[in-house]
């Protein structure tokens, strides 16, 4: 999965198509995101000590990861990420994560 967390991502489909917004949280093993704003869904819940009444909240759901692209804040457009690794003389080389389109760091 090469989307993490606090990433910029553009979200290609769905009601939200075209909107740009950070990913909070990712879930490799089921492939899904959830993203600040995105896929807003409300849960009713049951009154609990932190929040006594209970009632409806309103929350993102999880998204595909198919349904989003990384956002390059360098290139200002969504794109595919490549890895790149770094030598570093001494160190462990290690891999870094490129935008596909004009090479920044992401
Ligand atoms: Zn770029």
């Amino acid at each position: 999965m090469k989307v993490k967390k606090g990433d910029n991502v553009y979200v290609i489909g769905g009601n939200y198509k075209g909107k740009i917004a950070k990913v909070l949280h990712v879930f490799p093993a089921r492939n899904r995101l959830i993203v600040e704003g995105i896929n807003m869904i409300k849960r009713h819940t049951r009154p609990t000590q932190k929040n006594p009444k209970g009632g409806v909240v309103i929350k993102e759901g999880t998204i595909h990861r198919s349904n989003v692209k990384v956002y390059c804040g360098s290139c200002k457009s969504p794109t595919r990420i490549s890895f790149k690794m770094i030598e570093s003389k001494g160190a462990a080389s290690s891999k870094v994560r490129v935008c596909r389109m004009c090479g920044a760091e992401l």
